[in-house]
């Protein structure tokens, strides 16, 4: 038998079950405990009324919530694009390639130095709270540097997405069509064993509409579930081509018309937001309060990427969407941890009931409000990871 820890004294405690506590989505618990044996929650509830355990942790009066479900970053890549940002935010004209400049940097590191980055940006981030990522190649696009993108982010997560349609390949820039089939052909062949998700950036300058319907169909055909970066920059037809193809995510979501807005409603594809794209570009905020009041599920992550996103805070995340996309603080706590365990169709993580994994972060906070009222401050007090204390 593995031994058994309560986590006692709880203010208030997040398990997004609606049947408990308060039964709001957040099913909030006041004066609560969670216990936890092996790497499972096995019990939430009223404090005074939990079961006898071989250990007990005192939350001594502040906050318990599930560990964030991050379900959408770049981190296999490698270079440096601090001057690439210094120029954007300083009104200076800069011409270096974007994308294309961290392509040619990775492309030219070591395996070595790309697990280095990946496991460094993820103990970041568990050290704010961040107990499941995803992350996606993207920055390899050839068959070798794609596949072995994959086969080091699988190392450390299963949740894995083959990007190769991140953008054309600048080898293959005057031929399209060629990298189209390359990416559902050879590249598919050599990627689809390492990873559980295919993703097309389906925007101008990127990938058509019907290029990214054949993407993701050639990726379904071999066992690889859809998800999309959809109206990103602009209006187009990646939301209605996620819903069309029951894609797991339509990812950004800032351009979106009525029809996008009901199809979302009207699907099990979740409307990640990624606020931290917006504010790195300074670029319109996606509207959450619109999406909410129709009915869409939405999920909140980091797009954690060294040129439009290079944060791996979800509570700055959880802070953006509160100030300027029109959510309320549970419902960006919820987004957070509910919502992308959804955006990744898991229900094993993102909330606190019997049967999950004891993925729990602890606030030194009364109230998961204070992620949004105390932005910037480092709250994370202690992370659970399947059971086990990691910070
Ligand atoms: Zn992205």
């Amino acid at each position: 038998m593995s031994s058994s820890t309560v986590i006692t004294n709880i203010a208030a405690l997040v398990t997004n079950d609606p049947s408990l506590g308060d039964h709001s989505p957040l099913g909030l618990v006041r004066d609560a405990a969670v216990v936890i044996e092996g790497d499972r929650v096995v019990w939430t509830g009223e404090s005074s009324k939990a079961p006898a355990t071989d250990n007990r942790v005192d939350a001594d009066g502040r906050a318990v919530l599930p560990g964030f479900v991050d379900s959408h970053s770049h981190l296999l890549f490698a270079g440096d694009r601090t001057e690439e940002f210094n120029a954007r935010m300083s009104g200076r004209p800069y011409s270096a390639g974007g994308i294309r400049t961290t392509v040619a940097a990775t492309r030219a590191a070591s395996d070595a130095e790309l697990e280095a980055g990946l496991t460094r940006y993820l103990a970041e981030a568990l050290r704010q709270g961040t107990t499941t990522f995803e992350t996606k190649s993207g920055y390899g696009l050839t068959t070798a540097d794609e596949s072995r993108a994959l086969r080091v982010a699988a190392r450390h997560t299963d949740e894995v997405t083959f990007l190769g349609a991140h953008i054309v390949a600048p080898e293959l820039a005057d031929d399209p069509a060629a990298y189209v089939d390359l990416v559902t052909g050879e590249m598919l062949d050599a990627c689809a064993p390492h990873a559980r998700w295919i993703d097309v950036f389906c925007e101008k300058g990127a990938f058509d509409g019907d290029q990214a319907r054949a993407i993701l169909t050639a990726g379904k055909a071999r066992g690889l579930h859809p998800r999309i970066h959809a109206n990103q920059l602009s209006y187009g037809p990646g939301v209605r081509l996620a819903v069309e193809l029951d894609a797991a995510s339509a990812d950004h979501c800032t351009h979106l018309t009525d029809a996008d807005v009901d199809a979302l409603a009207n699907s099990r594809t979740v409307a990640t937001l990624l606020p931290g794209a917006e504010f790195s570009t300074r670029a319109q905020w996606p509207d959450a309060r619109r999406l909410i009041d129709a009915g869409a599920t939405v999920a909140l992550s980091t797009d954690c990427n060294p040129g439009s996103s290079f944060t791996s805070s979800v509570p700055f995340c959880i802070a953006l969407a509160v100030r300027d996309m029109g959510m309320t603080p549970d419902e960006a706590v919820w987004s957070a941890t509910a919502g992308g365990a959804a955006a990744l169709r898991r229900e094993d993580v993102g909330r606190l009931v019997p049967g999950a994994y004891a993925d729990l972060t602890l606030l030194d906070a009364p109230s998961h409000v204070h992620l949004a009222y105390r932005p910037g401050v480092p709250l994370v007090a202690g992370v659970w990871r399947r059971g086990v204390r990691k910070v």
